[in-house]
């Protein structure tokens, strides 16, 4: 499995030659993977990022995307009424997303698509998109098979799939099971209903998680340590200097690079790439959280962990 960053900036997007390390597209990752059907491809969140990963999945002649969003705030979502996908006549784009305050997947698009705020209304292209609430966040897991294609079921339903029985309408066995992408999701701290994605490679045995927005707790919750848990790359949410979020942005949502050192050390991930990176922040910042997440490793006697820890920067790829 790999993972590109097409976005990884939080809040808005940004522009100024002391971003171009990082880069300035916000939220969208696109994972690639063996049990991802041809033709289809798999990213979590439309940012702004998400119009030139579109374009390129185009150009590998992946017309049939599948966007996972983690929440529908402007930076997640801003990409999807532009990404080329959304407009090509012989695409189809998939959303799959939480619902809250009413609003699942299908109603994000029609307020995204429609005047005065874009020229385009989502019922012109509606036909070519499919939405699926995830709804309650933990209750299903999301299932990728290279030739079955993606099907979202419950945790019961994938239990007893596992051992050994049968589902209706759902077409798989516990040997299919294996060749399977499965997707668990986790709620993060976020002032909405807000998923993190756990992607586990079955035939590989690799993990990748990806926790945006998701704000510092005084501890690494159970809940958060079992989805994190051993994860070969994790992404997450480090937007802000410890000395910030203790100046005024405590609340607002989103982590720090020393506490998401603690969520790395804690769950013995293997690598942990920083996002969400503050739209004010210069590379130079972007740098200071990395050091700051490596001191706090020092200082908890895994120093040894410290060259494990890194900025994530827009197109990036990375292997799990
Ligand atoms: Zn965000
Ligand atoms: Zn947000």
């Amino acid at each position: 499995m790999t993972v590109k960053a097409y976005g990884t900036r939080g809040s808005s997007p940004v522009s100024r030659s002391e971003t171009s390390r990082y880069g300035g597209n916000t939220t969208c990752y696109r994972a690639a993977s063996p049990c991802i059907p041809a033709g289809t491809a798999l990213v979590v969140d439309g940012g702004s990022g998400l119009v030139p990963a579109s374009r390129d999945l185009l150009r590998e002649g992946r017309r049939d995307l599948h966007v996972l969003m983690t929440h529908y705030h402007h930076d997640h979502t801003q990409g999807l009424p532009l990404a080329p996908h959304t407009h090509a006549r012989d695409a189809r784009v998939c959303v799959v997303g939480p619902r809250e305050h009413g609003v699942g997947p299908r109603e994000m698009l029609e307020c995204l698509m429609k005047a005065p705020y874009f020229p385009v209304d989502f019922p012109r292209v509606a036909n070519r998109f499919d939405c699926r609430e995830i709804d309650p966040i933990g209750r299903e897991v999301l299932l990728v098979h290279p030739v079955e294609g993606f099907h979202l079921v419950r945790v019961d339903e994938f239990e007893h799939l596992r051992s050994g029985g049968s589902v209706s309408a759902v077409p798989f066995t516990r040997a299919s099971l294996d060749e399977c992408l499965v997707v668990w999701m986790y709620k993060a701290l976020h002032p909405e209903y807000t998923v993190s994605y756990r992607f586990e490679e079955r035939p590989t045995g690799k993990v990748l998680v990806i926790l945006t927005d998701h704000e510092n707790t005084d501890s690494v919750p159970e809940g958060l340590r079992a989805h994190v848990d051993r994860a070969d790359l994790l992404i997450q949410d480090a937007q802000f200097t410890r000395g910030e979020y203790e100046a005024g942005k405590a609340g607002f949502g989103h982590g720090t690079g020393d506490y998401a050192a603690r969520v790395f050390l804690e769950t013995d991930a293997r690598r942990l790439g920083h996002t969400h990176h503050d739209p004010l922040h210069d590379d130079a910042d972007v740098d200071a959280v990395v050091a700051e997440a490596r001191d706090w490793l020092a200082a908890h006697g895994a120093a040894d962990r410290a060259d494990r820890v890194f900025a994530v920067a827009d197109y990036q790829e990375m292997d799990v």
